[in-house]
């Protein structure tokens, strides 16, 4: 079963020797079987949070439905070896004489850091830990804690007291140039903190922490205090950029094979500055090729003040521009983005849920209509073409925990829920740890002023939330 081309030779010969072959075996079926007997050792069963492609790259990759298990949509995946050692190695690897299981699981974006962390908690939960702490270390990572405390819990299907989320995000910030600065407040709050987890450690005897998109001078503060108060512990965290103070490098790992995008997205992310300037760690190429190259990078066109003749665009930012919402929408219609009838194989196909529109704009409430950095125009180009949309406000936890555990595709649809179809506007900050098949980056670049700009921020912020499709919408340059 190791190759697909020789078992798709097989399959057509078998077809012709039976005259059109077996009426009750269609596509679907063979696709299916074709799975199931394609699955290596290494898999896990995860909650299912979106209905996967059924995807059979070849032997070793592979991401498919397996039904319900107590209520529960789950998806099974198969690990890379990269990942599988992860999760494999035993913390009696350090050199450390105590039995702290401490990781740091450092690659660019798409490389299955949260994937490895949830399945840490799974095995955690499922080992018999009583609780599992994710920690959310970073203001931009309120989304990814969600989602990962999420999926950790369904996936276990342990209850609600299973996971607990904690905030520790507002105890300092980072500046321009990198460098942390605690809040007067911030580590007397992460101390008091540790002293819970002393009182939870003496009750339980170990606490397990997960953190991801982490800031790493949080982590190596509550790292170096548990250490300290001698509490046996699990701290597993993740990121794309992060400074690891030199006591706690030997914890790092590297995953860097991309998983989330195709290349064609990937070769578009390798171009940010931090990539290429080594900030955040290359990727490197997986085991096994991928299938196809995606479909390209679709590019709108947004004529800035710098033409005479602008085509009927506005505003000197994408997202000031009704004119480039309605040519969005028209693209998301070529997709049969949110049509009934787009569905292949009885699979499901793209929803309005299945898209984020991302870029350096200010998507908060108090953020006035006529602001310049205010997306309202392309919003309202958006809608007079039918496209629904839900803007998200980064300080709205309620709206940024449903971005996270939202879940759509045929199951959950049946189940009565993604009634509420809309494509998400948000700040690209707001979605970090998130993914979507189609992510529409609108250029954060205007003439000469830039806010981020796409080698600053977009390629990874925004591009890099796509499995499948990007819309970039971009200045057009004289
Ligand atoms: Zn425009």
């Amino acid at each position: 079963m190791a190759d697909q081309t020789r078992l798709d030779a097989w399959w057509r010969a078998s077809l012709e020797r039976n005259e059109g072959g077996d009426p009750a075996m269609d596509t679907v079926t063979y696709t299916q079987l074709v799975a199931r007997f394609s699955i290596p050792l290494t898999t896990v069963e995860l909650f299912l949070s979106k209905e996967p492609r059924l995807q059979l790259w070849t032997q070793g990759h592979l991401v498919h439905a397996v039904g319900m298990e107590h209520g529960r949509p789950m998806s099974c995946i198969a690990l890379f070896p990269q990942q599988f050692q992860v999760l494999e190695e035993t913390p009696d690897d350090d050199d450390d004489d105590d039995d702290d299981d401490v990781r740091i699981l450092w690659g660019p974006t798409g490389t299955s850091k949260s994937v490895v962390l949830i399945i840490k908690g799974y095995f955690l939960l499922r080992k018999g830990c009583g609780t599992v702490f994710v920690l959310q270390s970073s203001r931009d990572g309120a989304a990814a804690a969600y989602l990962v405390g999420h999926q950790v819990r369904e996936t276990a299907g342990h209850g609600a007291g299973s996971v607990q989320f904690v905030n520790m995000a507002g105890v300092g910030k980072k500046d321009r140039s990198g460098q942390y600065h605690w809040i007067e407040e911030g580590k007397k709050k992460v101390q008091a903190w540790v002293e819970e987890l002393c009182q939870h450690a003496q009750t339980h005897g170990r606490v397990h922490i997960l953190a991801d998109e982490a800031e790493c001078d949080v982590i190596a503060e509550i790292y170096r205090a548990l250490k300290q108060r001698h509490v046996r512990f699990t701290l597993w965290a993740a990121g794309v950029k992060l400074d690891v103070p030199a006591d706690m490098e030997r914890y790092v790992r590297k995953l860097t094979q991309p998983l989330r995008s195709p290349p064609a997205v990937v070769r578009e992310v390798e171009q940010a500055d931090d990539m290429k300037d080594g900030t955040v760690p290359a990727y490197t190429r997986p085991p096994v090729s991928a299938p196809c190259d995606g479909p390209p990078v679709l590019t709108v066109g947004h004529y800035d003040g710098n033409y005479s003749d602008r085509q009927g665009h506005e505003g000197g930012w994408p997202w000031q521009c009704a004119r480039c919402g309605e040519l969005v929408a028209d693209m998301l219609r070529d997709l049969r983005v949110g049509c009934d009838d787009n569905a292949p194989h009885g699979q499901g196909g793209l929803t309005y849920s299945d898209v984020f529109v991302l870029g350096a704009m200010f998507c908060d409430t108090d953020t006035p209509y006529g602001h310049p950095m205010s997306p309202a125009p392309f919003i309202r180009g958006l809608e007079s073409r039918g496209v629904p949309t839900r803007k998200v406000d980064r300080n709205d936890t309620a709206a940024v925990r449903q971005l996270a555990e939202m879940t759509s595709g045929p199951t959950q649809r049946a189940a009565g829920r993604g009634r509420d179809e809309a494509v998400t506007v948000a700040n690209e900050d707001t979605v970090w740890g998130l993914e979507r098949p189609v992510v529409v980056y609108l250029d954060s670049e205007s003439g000469d002023i830039s806010i981020g700009g796409a080698d600053i921020t977009g390629r990874l912020r925004s591009v890099s939330r796509s499995t499948a499709q990007v819309i970039w919408v971009k200045n057009v340059r004289t």
